[in-house]
Formats: C-alpha cells, sequence, structure tokens
C-alpha cells in the first residue's frame, strides 16, 4: 500500500514534535478514515478481482458511495497502471474532472498534475508520470484522433454514464470499437485504425501529450462503466451482456415536501424557500437547483439584499454558486465548509445532482427544471430550453439532503405534477444537432454514420441534416468524406464546426484577430449583466461598448477594453494579483461579468495556441468593420434572418419566426437582415449575438446555400 509508507514518515516528523506537520497528520488521517468509512471501500477486493475477470464490467452505485475518487486507486494499487498504463477516467463535466483530481491528488498526498491529473478543454494538468487521469469525455474523443487505438491506457472508467450526454454516448461507440481492435489487431478492424495514420504525423505536433500508438501492440483495454441511477441494462446489453455489480450508497430518509399550487416564479419562490429554511429549520447546508449562470447569479444577489434587512443575529447566511463555466478555482469554494455559525446556500446547476458531491447538505430545494438541449430536424436548428427535469433527476437531487443524515427536500411544485414528469431523461443525442459527432467520427475515419453502433441511435434526418450542414460548410467534400483542408483543420479545432469554419475564414478575410476574440466571448454565458436593481446604469455602461453594427463588434470592443485596462495595470503595478483586482474593479464599474470575462481570456488563449500551432499567421482588420461583418456573413451564412413588414424576423434556413433577444444592441435598431449565434425559446423564438449585414452578401458570401435559391 502506497500510503503508509507516508505515514510512517508523517508519524516519525510527528514524533519529532514538529508542529506544522501535526497538523498536515491530522488530515491525512482524517482523509484515511474518511477513505476507509466510503461504502465503497468493504468491496474493494471484489471489484478489483471484477475487473480482472472481466474486460467490462458496468458499476452502478449511489452518488457518494466514493466510485469516482476510490475504484482508479484501487485499481492503480492493484497494478494496472503496469509498463507505464494510464487509467483514464472520463467525466461528463469539465468540473468534475477537475475537482475529483484535486481530491484524489490529496487523498494520495501528491501533487497535482504528477501521479494523479487531468485533462480538460483549454485545460491541461498532466505529466508524463500521470497514471490516474481524470478528463471530459470529450477530450478523450479528442485523443482518439491523434492514437485511435488509446494504446496508453489499460483501463478506461466512463463515469456518469446515465447522464447520457451527447459524448459519452459518442466514446461509448468509440470504445467498443477500440476494445475490438486491441484484442484482435489483426482483423478486419485495421480499416478503421489505418485510416487515421495520414492525419496523426501532423496531429501531433499540436496535441503534446500523446505519442501515436507505437506500443499498442495487442494488450486488451478494459473498459467499467459507471453510472448512478439503476438502468444498468442498457448499458450491459450493449456491451453483449457485460456484468453488472452494485455498490450500495450510504442514504439517510429525506423527506419530499411538495407545494399547494403551482408556483409561477420559481426564482422568486426559490428565494422565499431559502430563507424559510435558514429562519425555521436546524442547521444545515442548503443546495437549490437552478437552471444557468445567469438564474444563478440573480439569485445570488437577491438572497444578499434579503440578508441585509435581517435582524442582525440571523445574518449568518453564505451563498456559494457552482455551475459548469465557473473558474475551477471559484468551484472549489463550494466544497470549503461555511465558517462555524454560519450556513451556506449553494446556489447550483444541475451539475450537483451527480458530477459532484458537496459535503453538508441536509436542504434541497428544486424548482424541478433544467435547461436543456433541443433540437429540430427538420429546421436543422438547436436551441436551448428550459423544461421539466424527468423523475430520475428528481429522485437523485432530493438524494442529495441524505448523505449524511436525514434531510429535506422542498419540491417547488404540487404533488400531482411528479406523477407526469418523465421517468428518465431522453439521451441528448437524440435532441441535439450532431455536426460536432458527424465531423468527429469522419476524422476518426468512421464514415458510416448512419451504421455507426451507436447505443441509442439519433434519428435518420438529423444525421442527414448535419452532413449537409457540414457539407455547406465545406468540411466535407461531394461524397461526404472529411475534406481536406479545411475539414481537417475543422476536426481539429474543439470548437463547434461553425465557429472552427469562421476562424479559418477569418485568415482569409484578414480578421482572425477579431474573430478570435468573439468565438472565445461567445464560448461563455452572458459577458453583460443587467441587475434589477440598476438597469439604466447598466445600460449606461454598455452602451459605450455598443456597436450599431451589432453584438459581435460589441464583445470585440470590451474585450479590446478589458485587455487595455490589464495592459494599463501592468505597468503600474505588474503583480497578476493585482492586476487581477484591477480587472475585476473596471468589470463592476462597466456591468461585465468578471467571471465569464476570465472564462473568454482563457478560452481565447487556448485557442489561440491552437491555432498558432495549425501556423494561421495572426492579421487584424483594425477598423475594417466592414470586412469582419462579412466573415461573420461567409461564416454563420446558415443562421441568416430577414426583418418582416412586422417587425420580427424569418430565419432563413428554417422559415422559422424569431424576435431579436432584448439583451441584443439591435434589440431597438431593427437591421433589414442579420446573423446571428444563437437561438433560445421562452415564449417566443428568441435569436442571440445577433450582426447586421448587407442581404446582398448571401448569395455572394455562400452561393453553395443562397445562389440557388435567389
Ligand atoms: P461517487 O462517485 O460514488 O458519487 P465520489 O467518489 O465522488 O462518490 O465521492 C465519495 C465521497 O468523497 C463523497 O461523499 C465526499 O464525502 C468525498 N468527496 C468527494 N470529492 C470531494 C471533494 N472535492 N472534497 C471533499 N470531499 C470530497
Ligand atoms: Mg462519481
Amino acid at each position: 500500500n502506497i500510503s503508509t509508507s507516508k505515514d510512517q514518515q508523517d508519524s516519525r516528523k510527528l514524533a519529532n514534535g514538529d508542529c506544522k506537520n501535526q497538523q498536515v497528520l491530522t488530515r491525512r488521517q482524517l482523509i484515511l478514515q474518511h477513505r476507509k468509512s466510503l461504502p465503497i471501500a468493504s468491496v474493494e477486493r471484489r471489484l478489483v478481482e471484477e475487473v480482472r475477470k472481466n474486460d467490462t464490467l458496468i458499476i452502478v452505485g449511489e452518488t457518494g458511495s466514493g466510485k469516482t475518487t476510490q475504484l482508479p486507486q484501487f485499481l492503480y494499487n492493484a497494478g494496472f497502471c503496469h509498463h507505464e498504463k494510464i487509467i483514464g477516467v472520463t467525466q461528463p463535466r469539465r468540473v468534475a474532472a477537475v475537482t475529483v483530481a484535486k481530491r484524489v491528488a490529496e487523498e494520495c498526498n501528491v501533487e497535482l498534475g504528477q501521479k494523479v491529473g487531468y485533462s480538460i478543454r483549454f485545460e491541461d494538468a498532466t505529466s508524463s508520470s500521470t497514471r490516474m487521469k481524470y478528463m471530459t469525455d470529450g477530450l478523450l474523443l479528442r485523443e482518439a484522433l491523434l492514437d485511435p487505438l488509446l494504446s496508453r491506457y489499460s483501463i478506461i472508467i466512463v463515469d456518469e454514464a446515465h447522464e447520457r450526454t451527447v459524448h459519452t454516448d459518442v466514446l461509448l461507440g468509440l470504445l467498443k470499437k477500440v476494445q475490438f481492435a486491441r484484442s484482435h489487431p489483426t482483423t478486419n478492424q485495421h480499416n478503421f485504425i489505418k485510416a487515421n495514420a495520414k492525419g496523426r504525423e501532423d496531429e501531433s505536433r499540436s496535441f503534446s501529450p500523446l505519442k501515436a500508438s507505437e506500443s499498442a501492440k495487442s494488450t486488451s483495454l478494459k473498459l467499467i462503466i459507471m453510472s448512478a441511477s439503476l438502468d444498468a441494462r442498457c448499458f450491459s446489453e450493449y456491451f453483449g451482456g457485460a456484468k453488472a455489480v452494485h455498490v450500495h450508497g450510504r442514504q439517510y430518509p429525506v423527506e419530499v415536501l411538495y407545494t399547494y399550487q403551482p408556483e409561477p416564479d420559481y426564482l422568486d419562490a426559490t428565494l422565499i424557500t431559502i430563507f424559510q429554511i435558514h429562519l425555521e429549520e436546524a442547521s444545515g447546508d442548503i443546495l437549490a437547483f437552478l437552471t444557468g449562470q445567469e438564474e444563478i447569479e440573480s439569485v445570488e444577489r437577491l438572497v444578499h439584499d434579503r440578508i441585509r434587512q435581517l435582524p442582525d443575529g440571523s445574518q449568518n447566511l453564505l451563498t456559494v454558486p457552482i455551475y459548469a463555466s465557473l473558474p475551477s478555482e471559484q468551484q472549489m469554494n463550494a466544497f470549503k465548509p461555511a465558517p462555524s455559525g454560519f450556513r451556506k446556500v449553494i446556489l447550483a446547476t444541475n451539475i450537483a445532482e451527480t458530477s459532484v458531491t458537496i459535503p453538508g447538505i441536509k436542504y434541497v430545494i428544486d424548482p424541478g427544471l433544467v435547461k436543456a438541449r433541443s433540437y429540430n430536424p427538420v429546421t436543422g436548428m438547436e436551441s436551448l430550453i428550459i423544461i421539466p427535469t424527468s423523475k430520475a433527476q428528481a429522485l437523485q437531487r432530493s438524494g442529495r439532503a441524505g448523505r449524511e443524515g436525514p434531510g429535506k427536500c422542498f419540491r417547488l411544485y404540487p404533488e400531482s405534477e411528479f406523477s407526469k414528469l418523465t421517468d428518465s431523461t431522453v439521451p441528448e443525442i437524440k435532441r441535439c444537432n450532431l455536426s460536432n459527432v458527424v465531423l468527429q467520427l469522419k476524422a476518426l475515419g468512421i464514415d458510416d454514420i448512419i451504421g455507426f453502433d451507436f447505443m441509442e441511435k439519433p434519428s435518420r434526418m438529423a444525421i442527414v441534416k448535419s452532413l449537409e450542414q457540414l457539407f455547406l460548410l465545406g468540411a466535407l467534400s461531394d461524397d461526404y468524406k472529411l475534406s481536406s483542408p479545411v475539414g481537417q483543420q475543422m476536426a481539429r479545432l474543439p470548437l463547434d464546426p461553425m465557429y472552427s469554419k469562421a476562424l479559418i475564414l477569418a485568415k482569409e478575410f484578414k480578421c482572425l484577430e477579431e474573430m478570435l476574440i468573439v468565438v472565445a466571448m461567445l464560448s461563455v454565458e452572458s459577458i453583460f449583466y443587467f441587475p434589477r436593481e440598476k438597469m439604466e446604469e447598466a445600460r449606461a455602461a454598455r452602451k459605450s461598448f455598443s456597436s450599431p453594427e451589432g453584438d459581435h463588434i460589441t464583445l470585440v470592443n470590451v474585450y479590446r477594453a478589458s485587455a487595455e485596462c490589464l495592459e494599463k495595470s501592468k505597468t503600474t503595478n505588474s503583480k497578476e494579483k493585482t492586476m487581477e483586482k484591477k480587472l475585476n474593479k473596471w468589470c463592476r464599474e462597466n456591468f461585465i461579468n468578471y467571471r465569464s470575462l476570465r472564462h473568454a481570456r482563457d478560452i481565447h488563449s487556448q485557442i489561440e495556441g491552437h491555432i498558432q500551432q495549425m501556423g494561421f499567421s495572426p492579421s487584424s482588420c483594425v477598423d475594417d468593420m466592414l470586412q469582419f461583418r462579412r466573415c461573420l456573413t461567409a461564416s454563420f451564412f446558415l443562421n441568416a434572418a430577414m426583418k418582416q413588414p412586422d417587425g420580427s424576423y424569418r430565419a432563413l434556413s428554417s422559415s422559422q419566426t424569431v424576435q431579436v433577444h432584448p439583451s441584443s444592441v439591435l434589440f431597438r435598431t431593427k437591421a433589414d437582415c442579420i446573423i446571428f449565434n444563437e437561438l433560445v425559446r421562452t415564449n417566443q423564438n428568441y435569436v442571440r449575438n445577433v450582426t447586421r449585414v448587407d442581404p446582398l452578401w448571401l448569395p455572394e458570401l455562400a452561393p453553395q446555400y443562397y445562389a440557388a435559391a435567389s
């Protein structure tokens, strides 16, 4: 056992009366104790045995039983990392990959990025000594581009498989193929591997961590599928009757309470419930499920306002947000215990449903809603909508209240509504635009997408529509094969195909700098914020960045202004902390969301790295925004809309009626023709991130789509 010798060292230091080490040891002892107390600890030997015996194993266990943090350590200690092999653990969410890796590194008493590391899009904390590697499922898919046999891995654990994200589903299909290829090195599967050999050579320059599969040989690949809910059967069937084992979790009773009436305003209802709990219930932290960053931040502000109105003795309430795009240092705040005497209320998206385990929760508030992707294969349009959760999700959420003791869950809807919920969530692959998936599979040398062994097949129409879109974007050739070089470049960029295309075109239009900013800014949620109580001030602040041409240039202006602010503070004081403080202050003054901007800056530098490696030379159109708008038109021509006599718009590709979202700078000034980036469906179809374009540019710049029509 690895930890024993470390502990012996620690005790020796302790014997020497080293005070600082005493604290360290106590923390380590606590961790050891905690590990031993987890439900999974009692079945360690059995699990290791099952992994030895079975090439594919399904592990089902309640959230919090220790699957994610413990199993890789069990397998590491059992010798599955001999010959420099790696145990890979995939997560549907970035936040889980990061927080869990940090936790496991601490449990192993090693520095993060050494034996235990993580790798997510735009962030890599691994090294050549990494043996337990947590990553997003999307990232492992990208690694397969360079190393089609995933030859460095002895075991791949697909965690949270029940979430059925589109990446998980594609990954499962791919892993099935890889597993077969690795145990049958000379069969016809060879085609599938060979098809990538060409692409690999130049790819390996940009993705350093992997050397292509020189040592693939015929070592078999172990697959472990982990899932929280009880539908192990579908995974088992998909993997040819693979064995499933159950790990029992620790679950205390949770009292579920419903409202008498449907709540017209669930945010307000959430707020009221938070304070009701805070003022009337025994101590214990609160976890409230909201649908996104904007909602979380607005509830956060409202909670702060109300705390100030409370009498002195009851102001001991603290908010902690957690959502996918929050920088990971800040996500970690959710895991810190509240200062003594304080109650913590965690405002989370469904990220806290299964992905992360936050200690101390006794109360759950569940408005019963979730933000989900929805795709219409007829129109080819994807949108985000807020929909009721499934029963499985509701149960998962309430379960969060009973991990450490009995708890309470407040469902903010009447009991009669619960029975109307669907049993489980529809897999994402059936409700999203598949262009990205299709492009990745093509890049992996898998040409027959319709025939691909998906666990659950997306509709034929959705696949055909994506093939069509990729063809229109120039990623596929006439015979629907990956085109070179545009298609290959698009597959290399870890972005939505339309954004990748925008960067490739920006090189020709000589506005790469501007497009890079736009792509980074569009990758985060809401750069601007409009607090209800300071609406006018916020509007005025945004005006100083606004471009009459639309939101894209406005975003460029914000980014440049923030860069200028950083540049200025650099000259006066170069300490990074001070600079960040300055930026934070600047953001507050300008009603810019600091968290989003930070995230956008990170993404910017990561994509910049990618395109530099791909040999794109920097270019800027400086003030020639006409050129930039033409480039936007050439890239986003599939999302164009024309103004109608009544002031609404008609999306040209789908003939849907859409409105410009109130958050757009073009909300009032109605341009005749626009391109947009996002469709949001609430009571209406709204388009967001909108720029005015000349309708004549469409047939000129996208003749493959518009010439025939006009
Ligand atoms: P599972 O994957 O079965 O849901 P995990 O391995 O994620 O379980 O977590 C097991 C336990 O480890 C949790 O109940 C929690 O007590 C603890 N834990 C996990 N991650 C962290 C963390 N980042 N900080 C503190 N404790 C953690
Ligand atoms: Mg887990």
